[in-house]
């Protein structure tokens, strides 16, 4: 994998700032998009521009056949099938549906959600609403020190109770990669569905989901290197068939009368209104780039820079390393004794490094190390090992203003 080559795809990557090239370490919260992404963009709207699914002319046609075409890239990508794949707004409302319209109709008093220590926000307040709304309990697997969840605890936790296990495949604060399938196992030995949040994983990480054999895995195109607005819920077809809608509306009927409607199969059936469509085409763009690379080299290429710049950052006097599991992948969370990570990511700011500083919406993680905030530097595929310099000098430099 060539990343100077690479690179060149990416037109916000060649910008300076503050009058010094870009080090862009914030790819757990979004990353740039490749010039394939920016065209299909411009393409859709410059040439099919239409709207989905309705038309007979020519426009629509193309419109229908594009977005549907990108259903199919994306599945492929995921090693699914085309009818599994819902188009939602991104990893949050893919929970959202997945909260509303499979686990409440069937939770009760008394029931349990399962869900762990790591979870990004996302991940915790859909299902804390469902049970708020039932009288169900939120159950929550604990993790040790290190950022690993604790499986012989988890498991205890998975009872005749427990009606669906909800975990992050990657976390967004720690960059702990948990393992789906193992845990996947223990919970359907007890019947216990199991929703994966991909928001973190799939660009960092080759995922089949038959292979991981998960019930529901939901995933963000612009963290995926595609477009904002546009997000993946994949399910089994068998949960889909047998869910009732979340919203209502267009496209996602078969027939309409005052007295009954008929809903359309998935995945129309969760697509109400008319879709991001653009952005299902961007998305399509980005995995099949993606796939071009090749996913194995980009793992391989990222564990590397993953390690130097854990092994640079951590000789730092004073730097506190949040998160330091064995399988990890992207994040590198860390706070500074003595600044605070706002002040921190102020001055990288000023050498063109751009890191996340804050509670990157896991506050209960925050709370278990008994920190506020962290600094998080997150890389990409595009990321190389000369910007690990930078921000460590920036940090040194940070640490001498205000020690
Ligand atoms: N889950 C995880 C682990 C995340 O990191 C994020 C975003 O940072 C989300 C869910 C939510 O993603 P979105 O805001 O794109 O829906």
């Amino acid at each position: 994998m060539n990343v100077a080559e690479l690179r060149a795809d990416f037109p916000a990557l060649q910008q300076k700032v503050h009058g010094r090239p870009l080090v862009y370490l914030d790819n757990a919260a979004t990353t740039h998009k490749p010039k394939v992404v920016l065209d299909a963009l411009d393409k859709f709207y410059r040439e099919d521009n239409s709207n989905v699914h309705r038309g007979v002319h020519t426009l629509s046609q193309r419109a229908t056949e594009s977005y549907e075409g990108a259903r199919a890239k994306i599945a492929q990508f995921l090693g699914a099938e085309a009818n599994e794949i819902v188009f939602v707004r991104g990893a949050t409302e893919g929970i959202n549906l997945v909260a509303n319209a499979f686990l409440r109709p069937q939770l009760h008093k008394g029931d349990e959600v399962l869900i762990t220590a790591m979870e990004h926000h996302a991940n915790i307040v859909p299902w804390q609403l469902a049970c708020e709304a039932t009288g169900a309990k939120l159950r929550v697997a604990p993790m040790s020190q290190t950022g690993e969840l604790l499986l012989d605890e988890l498991e205890t936790l998975l009872t005749p109770r427990t009606k669906l296990l909800a975990l992050t495949h990657v976390s967004n604060a720690l960059g702990t990669v948990n393992p789906i399938a193992q845990i996947t196992e223990m919970a359907h030995a007890r019947g216990i569905p199991v929703l994966v949040d991909g928001a973190q994983a799939v660009q960092h990480l080759s995922v089949n989901v038959c292979e991981l054999g998960v019930d529901f895995y939901a995933l963000s195109g612009h963290k995926l290197y595609g477009p904002t607005g546009i997000g993946v819920l994949w399910g089994r077809s068998a949960h889909l068939e047998g869910m009732a809608p979340w919203q209502g509306g267009g496209d996602m009927i078969r027939s309409v009368t005052f007295e009954k409607t008929e809903f359309a199969p998935p995945p129309l059936r969760f697509e109400a209104g008319t879709p991001n469509i653009a952005g299902a085409i961007g998305l399509g763009a980005a995995v099949e780039y993606l796939a071009g690379i090749g996913l194995d080299a980009i793992v391989a290429h990222e564990r590397e820079l993953l390690t130097a710049a854990t092994d640079a950052v951590a000789a730092i006097e004073g730097v506190r390393l949040i998160g330091t599991a064995d399988a990890k992948a992207s994040v590198l969370s860390f706070v500074v004794e003595g600044v605070h990570p706002h002040d921190i990511g102020t001055v990288l700011d000023r050498y063109g490094v751009a890191v996340r500083t804050g509670h990157h919406c896991a506050q209960p993680v925050m709370a278990f190390y008994g920190v506020p905030a962290t600094v998080r530097a997150s890389f990409g595929l595009y990321n190389y090992h000369a910007e690990i310099v930078p921000l460590c000098k920036a940090l040194r430099e940070a640490q001498e203003l205000f020690a």
